[in-house]
């Protein structure tokens, strides 16, 4: 990274080294609560994506070679580097996004886990094996081989966090690897970078290169690349789906959601209030796994929403920074304008605003705040209850029966998650059994998976077969080579030497 005044350049970390390889376009970078210029970082074009690719494949063959467990050593070194410097690495997080330091620090949590699970390397990537498999002295066995390049396209919401579902486990397969973080966020991924140098990593294994849908394509068009985890909005996820099956790649990526909650009559009320706040409210309602939607069966609502709204008129908006602080900011004034526009076409759907966003002191327009809302009256055909909005407006439907829930959530196109709250095993059953959504919470108001299981999402909200992290994630980054082995002189050697 170069400073430019007081202004930093972010290019691009290719080979093992900061490199500014074009210098025609480029962003600036904004704190989302102060305004300040954080940092200018530099667009990649097609030229300079294939300089960085270049050098990821130039890697390969040596990395390759690198046995496993050598290979489990560098994240053992990264995840120390990690520990030491994760408050550092969670007030860039906070400058660049805006979400509170505590879910800053939250987010480390999770990018730490997937290198430790990753460090588990030489068991994860076990083959197996049958021996007289294939028949009598014919034996059969698997075994998994990186392949090459892999990169992955990341949203904004998480800078840290996303790109750690897929590269630890990439390279502890043996493949090299290219990042390329949203042109909004790119600062604590490059703060990652030189840490992954400092590991001893060797250079071309690990790659950032910057910039927009430019880089994006020219990532997914590369021959040397073999296969693309993206993760962001749904139209993007389909497009980015396509265009690299037509290429022949392998293709992960996870889309857009809109997540439900579901409360029914025997609820913990005063641990289902904490719980919704936290879902539909936290990083400003900016997760992919936030619940936006509360369906409330039967009478529960009228016990539930008065505590619910003061609660919520509780949360103290500010900079995420600053000590108290319950919410920051969105991302952009241009993101701000996209939830007011939301909360007007609410009014206009006949909703009842009961929680107004536009009226916290820091909700100015212009700025990038807009405070927690609550619409309730809602009825599932509206758009506030339908499209991701990606704001904390969190939209309240109520039904008469568990049934009548599971239907609105199975009529949205997306599937990532759906949370219930309940005392009742029978109605936690049946919903874990029947909801169409790939993460599912019972009694918790997150359903993140953790680094061991796949982050799963369905419908709308993923394409391809396997997910990030874990096991999945191995099967995504890995060949699978299958052996079938026979020595003719198997009889006469034994003869020969006596066993
Ligand atoms: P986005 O789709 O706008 O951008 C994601 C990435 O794609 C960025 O790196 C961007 O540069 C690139 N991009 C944007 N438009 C492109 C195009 N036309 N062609 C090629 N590349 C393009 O998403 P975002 O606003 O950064 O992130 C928010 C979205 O991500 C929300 O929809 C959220 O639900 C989703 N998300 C999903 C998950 C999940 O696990 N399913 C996790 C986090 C975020």
């Amino acid at each position: 990274m170069a400073v430019d005044g007081r202004v930093e350049t972010i290019g691009h970390f290719s080979g093992g080294s900061w490199r500014d390889l074009n210098g025609d376009r480029d962003l600036l970078v904004t704190n989302p609560a102060t305004g300040a210029v954080l940092a200018r970082v530099r667009l990649a074009d097609a030229v300079a994506v294939d300089r960085v690719v270049q050098d990821a494949a130039g890697a390969f063959p040596a990395w390759r070679r690198t046995p496993p467990v050598v290979r489990a050593r560098s994240l053992f070194r990264l995840k120390e580097l990690l520990e030491r410097r994760a408050d550092d690495l969670a007030r860039v997080i906070t400058r660049e996004h805006g979400k509170t330091l505590d879910d800053a620090r939250g987010e480390m949590r999770r990018a730490i886990e997937n290198v430790e699970t990753a460090a588990g390397i030489p068991t994860l990537m076990m083959g197996y094996g049958l021996e007289d498999g294939a028949g009598a002295g014919i034996d059969e066995e698997l075994v998994r081989q990186p392949l090459g390049v892999f990169a992955a396209i990341c949203p904004f919401n998480f800078p840290l966090m996303v790109p750690f579902w897929f590269w630890p486990y990439a390279v502890a397969c043996g493949n090299t690897y290219v990042v390329k973080p949203s042109e909004q966020v790119p600062m604590s991924i490059a703060r990652m970078a030189d840490l992954v140098h400092e590991a001893g990593f060797p250079p071309g294994v690990f790659n950032v290169v910057n910039g927009d849908r430019v880089a994006s394509d020219a990532l997914i068009d590369h021959p040397l690349v073999r296969g693309i985890s993206f993760v962001g909005s749904t139209a993007v996820a389909r497009y980015i789906y396509a265009r690299g099956a037509e290429r022949g790649k392998r293709v992960q990526a996870q889309g857009g959601a809109k997540n439900a909650i579901v409360v029914m009559p025997d609820a913990d009320i005063s641990r289902t209030i904490e719980n919704v706040l936290g879902s539909a409210f936290g990083a400003a309602g900016q997760r992919c796994l936030a619940n936006s939607l509360l369906i409330a069966v039967g009478g529960v609502a009228d016990r539930l929403m008065p505590p619910l709204r003061d609660a919520a008129r509780a949360i103290v908006v500010g900079n995420g920074e600053d000590a108290g602080v319950g919410m920051g900011p969105v991302i952009s004034p241009r993101a701000r304008d996209r939830i007011v526009g939301y909360i007007e076409r609410g009014e206009q759907e006949g909703a009842q605003l009961t929680v107004d966003g536009r009226d916290v002191p820091a909700a100015r327009p212009g700025s990038c705040f807009v405070g927690p809302t609550i619409f309730e009256g809602v009825r599932p055909e509206m758009a506030i209850a339908q499209d991701e909005i990606f704001g904390p407006v969190l939209s309240v439907v109520r039904v008469e029966s568990l049934a009548e829930a599971i239907d609105v959530i199975a009529a949205s196109p997306y599937g990532n998650a759906a949370s219930i709250f309940t005392e009742s095993g029978a109605a936690a059953r049946e919903f874990r059994y029947r909801v169409p959504t790939g993460n599912v919470g019972i009694n918790i108001g997150v359903a993140a998976p953790m680094a061991y299981f796949p982050f799963s999402g369905a419908r709308a909200s993923f394409f391809g077969t396997l997910h990030g992290q874990g096991q999945d994630a191995v099967d995504f980054f890995t060949e699978k080579k299958v052996v079938i082995t026979r020595w003719f002189g198997t009889a006469e050697a034994a003869r020969h030497h006596g066993f």
